[in-house]
């Protein structure tokens, strides 16, 4: 990077795009990515005036940065709150690190953090579920998506904001098509959700133009420390793969992954509208909270679990 030149100040670059053929200093990639997510946030009107935001954040550089951006470009508008949600499943050596980063971030910038955990919320820590059960990807997921959406309501946030980048959303439209899940392709997107109920928060996903790499960068040279421990559970998978695989041809031909995404966001609409009858959203028997089923995932796991 040494000898690369800022395209446009000429200043030593901090990133030099194959795809793109130029170099960047820190001054002026700072501002295109900043622009480019407020770009993702106007283009599909994702925050309006008098939402408050709840910023759901796990240590890691990409909801770390999510929280400083939403901080930065609405932190000082008196109509929008924000606040940030942390969930601590109880994995032990991993989670307990990761939240820290998140206590400090938070403190810095001067916005509410709330931690819920698994241990309170359904009496039992991820380590001890899956001792019962080993599907830790499939108790976390579901359980984590369970408690951030009822969270977030119950502390009258209007938009849930998540931190998937880029290259989670194509991992995601590869994943839904090897697997045929229809339902999940729609929901993809920077604004995901296509059934409205009243107990369902608005999620919303800022980052989700911006290529992974590029939030590493900005989180290093904005000082937004990160936990970069690996989960413990994580073992390849098919993510994995389709992410090695991605990486390869995106190196081979520059641009590919933009290509794949401004593609997709094309066919999005009308596959929305072709499929908009898909699933009907009611109440859980047993909880009460918005799910497609009689009972919801989350009981039906965790009364897997208890007997
Ligand atoms: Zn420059
Ligand atoms: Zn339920």
């Amino acid at each position: 990077m040494a000898d690369v030149k800022c395209y446009a100040c000429g200043k030593p670059a901090v990133i030099y795009r194959k795809y793109e053929g130029r170099g960047w200093c820190k001054e002026h990639f700072s501002l295109q990515l900043e622009k480019k997510v407020k770009m993702t946030i106007r283009k599909n009107r994702l925050i309006k005036p008098n939402d408050k935001i709840c910023v759901a954040v796990s240590g890691g550089k990409d909801s770390s940065t999510l929280l400083y951006l939403m901080n930065k470009f609405f932190g000082k508008r008196p109509d929008i709150e924000i606040c940030a949600l942390a969930v601590d499943e109880g994995i032990s050596g991993y989670r307990s690190e990761s939240i820290n980063e998140v206590k400090k971030l938070s403190k810095r910038l001067g916005v509410e953090l709330v931690v819920v955990s698994f241990k309170k919320e359904f009496g039992m820590t991820l380590d001890q579920i899956v001792k019962k059960d080993y599907r830790p990807c499939t108790y976390c997921g579901v359980l984590r998506r369970y408690l951030l959406n009822k969270k977030s309501r119950e502390l009258g946030a209007t938009k849930l904001a998540t931190g998937h980048n880029m290259d989670d959303e194509i991992q995601s439209i590869f994943i839904n098509n090897l697997k045929g899940d229809i339902n999940r392709l729609l929901r993809l997107g920077a604004d995901p959700i296509i059934v409205n109920h009243p107990k369902f928060v608005h999620r919303i996903k800022p980052l989700r133009d911006v290529p992974e790499k590029e939030i590493a960068l900005y989180a290093l040279l904005h000082g937004i420390n990160a936990h970069f421990g690996r989960c413990p559970y994580v073992k390849g998978g098919l993510r994995f793969e389709v992410r090695n695989f991605l990486n390869h041809i995106e190196e081979k031909y520059p641009g590919t992954k933009y290509n794949i995404v401004r593609n997709f966001d094309m066919l999005l609409p009308a596959l929305r509208n072709y499929f908009k009858d898909g699933e009907k959203i009611r109440e859980c028997s047993k909880c009460g909270e918005p799910t497609s089923r009689e009972i919801c995932k989350a009981c039906e796991l965790l009364k897997n679990i208890k007997g």
